[in-house]
């Protein structure tokens, strides 16, 4: 059996979650085993809806309050008593911060080896592995061992595939054994501003702004083109070194993994602790004075010039355009 922990947001499923689930899908069907799925947090139990559609049969629901926050150890501890119940050979897992940190502590908890960001799985003997190295620039095959293999799987490696049949999901409320010393780190109620914006992760379009911006306030551009495509805006680390931008608008190694349909890259040079994080974006578009920044290589199409000059072109020709105005563009 295949036990996959699900990260959710009052009970939706979140997109890395779901690109886990797909690849523990090709795994059962491998295997020839079955799709379990474990779940803590406010509202679990909903997440049966969709997981009916990814092959899951049990779900089980962490039930005490206490893990209604976010608390790593005690969220290990919890899957860790699931996992001595149901006798799993694979727990599967995804790879954003959360996802790798309770995977840590379960490996700890377990004394299991763990490979992390995984982008694929062969579940053959020796159990291998291709897992992403030096943040995505190099692939490493690795032999996992341990009696039960303890992976997370590297966010956009896949596509999340819902299946078009529906399986029936058993939910399993259970009530892990847990002490105060579990929940020694542990999140302490955060609020949070509803902006009404477009997460960085969840975004189509990305606008992303680096030091050839200029100033935080020549961000203001870079803003109005994402409120004109629907977008949301990121930024390079050098941006939030500087304190144009904050910490959670930076895309990259040590940043937000993105995956929009377009990312525009304004002023941005394209080292590579950037491009891990925009790399499963399916079109870049450069914007730079410098025809030989390394952004532009990778880019599909580049335009070179200068930020600002661009973008106040590009943003009065959407208005243009969206007010009903014909287009430009020659025919
Ligand atoms: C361990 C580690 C982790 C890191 N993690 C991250 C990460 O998560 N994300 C990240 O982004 N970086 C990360 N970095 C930093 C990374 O190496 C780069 O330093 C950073 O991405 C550079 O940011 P930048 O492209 O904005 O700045 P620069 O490298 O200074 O590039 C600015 C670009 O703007 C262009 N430019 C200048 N003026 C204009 C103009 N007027 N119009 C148009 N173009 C212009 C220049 O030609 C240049 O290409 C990390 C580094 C380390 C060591």
């Amino acid at each position: 059996m295949v036990l996959a922990f699900i990260e959710h947001a009052n009970g939706a499923p979140t997109m890395l979650s779901l690109e886990a689930l797909t690849m523990a899908g090709r795994l059962v069907r491998e295997m020839r085993v079955p799709l379990e799925a474990v779940a803590i947090g406010p509202n679990a139990a909903a997440a049966a809806g969709i997981l009916s559609s990814y092959g899951v049969s049990s779900l089980h629901v962490a039930d005490d309050p206490r893990l209604a926050g976010y608390a790593p150890a005690a969220w290990a501890r919890a899957i860790a008593e699931v996992a001595d119940s149901l006798n799993p050979e694979v727990i599967i897992g995804t790879a954003s911060d959360r996802g790798g940190e309770v995977m840590a502590h379960l490996a700890a908890r377990m004394k299991l080896p763990m490979a992390a960001n995984c982008t694929e799985i062969a579940p053959s003997d020796p159990f291998t592995v291709t897992r992403q190295r030096w943040g995505g620039s190099l692939l490493e095959d690795a032999h996992l061992k341990g009696r039960v293999k303890l992976l997370t799987v590297a966010p956009h490696a896949l596509a999340a595939e819902a299946s078009p049949s529906r399986t029936e999901v058993t939910t399993r409320p259970f009530a892990p054994t847990l002490d105060d010393k579990d929940f020694r780190v542990r999140l302490v109620p955060q609020v949070e501003a509803d902006t009404g914006k477009i997460s960085l992760a969840q975004a189509r379009v990305v606008v992303g702004g680096g030091r050839g911006v200029g100033s935080a306030e020549g961000f203001a551009s870079l803003e109005e083109l994402a409120d004109l495509l629907g977008g949301a805006v990121g930024c390079s680390r050098a941006v939030t070194s500087l304190g144009w931008r904050p910490h959670s608008d930076q895309v990259g190694q040590t940043g937000t993994r993105i995956a929009p349909d377009l990312y525009i890259a304004a002023g941005i040079s394209g080292a590579i602790q950037h491009m891990v994080g925009c790399r499963a974006a399916k079109h870049i578009l450069a914007i730079n004075t410098d025809p030989g920044a390394p952004i532009v290589a990778q880019a599909d199409y580049a335009v070179i010039g200068d930020v600002q000059k661009v973008l106040t072109a590009v943003n009065a020709e959407i208005r243009r355009v969206k007010a009903g105005a014909p287009s430009r563009t020659p025919a």
